[in-house]
């Protein structure tokens, strides 16, 4: 297992392009990250940077508190899973597990046993004599996750790994994972544009946004419930958190939309946003029906216009307008309102966000959220 310390990490390309900004983070032994972002925001890059396959421009990389910047990747102690599995075709599924063994010079019982209880481990007992083609995509990365975990390195570093398989299959694939690192407890660092698998898998997550510009790290309950700015708060969530832009004055949120809501109840200092252009926000999984088109204690009321609706089995997503913008809800599929017509809901103060609009950060409040 191991520890990793980054300190102003920095990634410029020989081009110029500065793929990483200042990446500063302690990740824990045994620890289960998941680095999350759109294509293109420098995770791939940081990923490369850990397992010494891209050079660090700037800044110091540790491993249990060795720097590590000019470390080889053997000597890092890391096993790398990549997208496209990079299995030997021409190998059967017990040579490509045992191949690095191999090269090491490793005796040949000692990678028969090491095999055998790799196989054990992800249920490939009975496809060793198999070649990759044909053994299903999810038989696939299994094979490429084998060949990782079969050298107990104490780093784990996987790069999109899933993004091959259909739907059901990464699902499978997600608690697998999940559940070797359990038993394995390597230091695991996974890369991924999918939240739903950072939220599902990770103790904690870092969010980058274009540029390699870290946004926020935390655990997916922070992030999701305490987002640190708009971003996050975007990026986060599924359907995302609507965004309703207006400006404070006299201590009220107010908008084109007709909107007036008292936010002192919901920031710590009202007075310090008074006149400033904000973005009040909240989650569709969040409102409630307004009962007799009234708000309740501690809710604010806001009243929309239907214009779909999607029964999605469990839960209706409700598309709505809130004067000329646009919001998605979740309601109760019984509850679900009539196309076309007006739907008053209530966001609860403890679901309501405020972000400023010129520095997107989150407007500090004291709320608990729940
Ligand atoms: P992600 O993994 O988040 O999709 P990457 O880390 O692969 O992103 O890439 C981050 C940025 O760096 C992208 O804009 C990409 O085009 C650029 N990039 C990646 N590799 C190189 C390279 N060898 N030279 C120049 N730019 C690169």
């Amino acid at each position: 297992m191991a520890q990793l310390l980054f300190k102003d990490v920095n990634k410029v390309y020989p081009n110029g392009y500065h793929a990483v900004h200042d990446f500063n983070m302690e990740i824990n032994d045994g620890e289960f990250i998941c680095l999350v972002g759109d294509s293109g925001c420098g995770k791939s890059t940081t990923l490369r940077m850990i397992a010494g396959l891209e050079d660090i421009t700037a800044g110091e990389f540790y491993i249990d508190g060795k720097l590590a910047n000019q470390m080889s990747s053997r000597e890092r102690g890391i096993a790398m899973v990549f997208q496209s599995y990079a299995l030997y075709p021409h190998l059967t599924v017990y040579e490509n597990l045992a191949f690095g063994l191999m090269l090491e010079g490793i005796d040949a019982d000692v990678i028969e046993e090491k095999v055998q209880a790799t196989a054990k481990i992800l249920g490939l007992t009975d496809y060793l004599e198999r070649f990759p083609r044909n053994l299903s995509g999810g038989q696939c990365q299994r094979v490429a996750v084998g060949r990782a975990l079969i050298r107990k390195v104490s780093i784990f570093l996987m790069d999109e790994p899933l993004s091959n398989l259909d739907a059901k299959q990464r699902v499978t694939m997600r608690s697998e994972i999940k559940q070797i690192h359990r038993s394995v407890g390597a230091t695991t660092i996974y890369v991924t544009h999918d939240q739903t698998e950072a939220m599902t898998m990770s103790d904690r997550i870092v969010v980058m946004k274009s540029g390699g510009y870290v946004q926020q790290i935390g655990t997916p309950y922070e992030l999701y419930f305490y987002p640190k700015n708009l971003f996050v708060a975007g990026f986060i969530g599924e359907p995302p958190m609507n965004f309703l832009k207006g400006k404070i004055e006299g201590g009220n949120f107010v908008n084109e939309a007709g909107l007036s809501f008292d936010i002192k109840p919901i920031v710590k200092d009202a007075a310090s946003i008074e006149g400033k252009a904000v973005v009040f926000a909240f989650r569709p999984e969040a409102i409630k029906l307004a009962k007799n088109g009234k708000a309740g204690k501690n809710e604010y009321l806001i009243e929309s216009s239907v214009e779909l609706t999607e029964l999605l089995g469990d839960t209706t997503n409700v598309y709505a307008n809130v004067g000329d913008f646009n919001v998605i809800l979740k309601v109760n599929p019984h509850d679900t309102p009539e196309m076309g017509s007006t739907f008053k809901f209530c966001v609860p103060y403890k679901a309501a966000y405020l972000y400023d609009q010129e520095t997107e950060e989150a407007v500090p409040s004291d709320m608990k959220r729940q």
